[in-house]
């Protein structure tokens, strides 16, 4: 996608495709702390190269449009969730859903939890200097074991009833997975006691209401998943030794993007270097 750089007041300025926040630039074997949030974890599963070249090269990558009316859902789930919460009563989905023993839980540093951008879930990576973040959309608790449960929003608009069976088996799917496992290893490492059972609150926009009326109708679905932290760890180790290494690690082969940055490259070569057939290699 073509993402143009503007500034505080939204005039277009020169995109040097490099970040200014030092903080945000890892140094390998620094000591300082330095914080990984889960989508830069997830970066990292995806491609080791990218996730090298923004957190340690410092380089910017093009951004992606907000996803507003995803948001919307997600803050009116909220609201509904938090009445319930601050008079400790099931919600409604609870009750279709024959889980009338749970309620939104309730803490004080809830909020922050939910605050991905600046806070956030926050765990200290054994004893390294590598802080990891998370931040969740909410967390209900089993009333009678205390156990609490790890909820994720997702909003989509696809055709028909979702099939809750095959709903995570779907490759695009994968993240979501990854995503409260975790979650569910922060929480565990700061602490709480956590029930296997998770759930993706699902609310599918309706494609074949014969109107629009100002009105888009939802379904809603609670998807559970059993979270699993095993690999999670193996997984962060790798990610550190990647960030003190001083190699840049292999890309991720089936990447649009590098693929297209390749073709770029090559067309602008031919380009000024029009005697030169062929480009031997990879120019990657
Ligand atoms: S393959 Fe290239 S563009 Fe794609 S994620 Fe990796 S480094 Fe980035």
């Amino acid at each position: 996608m073509i993402d143009l750089k503007r500034n505080s007041k939204k005039e277009l300025v020169i995109a040097q495709g490099l970040r200014t926040k030092s903080s945000s630039i890892y140094s390998p074997n620094q000591k300082g702390d330095f914080k990984i949030s889960r989508g830069k974890f997830f970066n990292f599963l995806c491609c080791k190269r990218c996730f090298y070249l923004d957190r340690i090269k410092g380089l910017e990558s093009p951004g992606l449009p907000g996803w507003s009316l995803n948001e919307t859902t997600d803050l009116l789930l909220k609201k509904e969730f938090d009445y319930c919460r601050e008079r400790q009563i099931p919600h409604r989905l609870f009750i279709s859903n024959n889980l009338d023993n749970l309620v939104p839980f309730y803490h004080d540093e809830l909020d922050n939890w939910r605050d991905s951008l600046h806070k956030g879930l926050t765990l200290r990576y054994k004893k390294t200097n590598i802080i990891l973040t998370g931040g969740i959309d909410d967390i209900w608790q089993n009333k009678i074991s205390k156990k609490l449960i790890i909820v994720d929003y997702k909003s989509q608009a696809k055709l028909g009833r979702l099939d809750k069976i095959n709903y995570l088996q779907d490759p695009y799917h994968e993240g979501y997975k990854i995503q409260m496992d975790f979650y569910a290893y922060l929480l565990l490492g700061m602490g709480f006691k956590l029930d296997a059972t998770s759930y993706f609150l699902v609310c599918n926009a309706k494609r074949d209401d014969e109107v629009f009326d100002k009105t888009l109708n939802f379904d809603e679905y609670l998807v559970p998943y059993f979270w699993n932290i095993n690999w999670i760890e193996n997984k962060l180790e790798e990610m550190i030794n990647v960030m003190n290494s001083k190699e840049i690690p292999q890309s991720n082969l089936s990447c649009k993007n590098c693929a297209y940055s390749e073709q770029y490259a090559k067309t602008i070569y031919k380009e000024i270097n029009p005697d030169k057939i062929e480009i031997q290699g990879s120019l990657f």
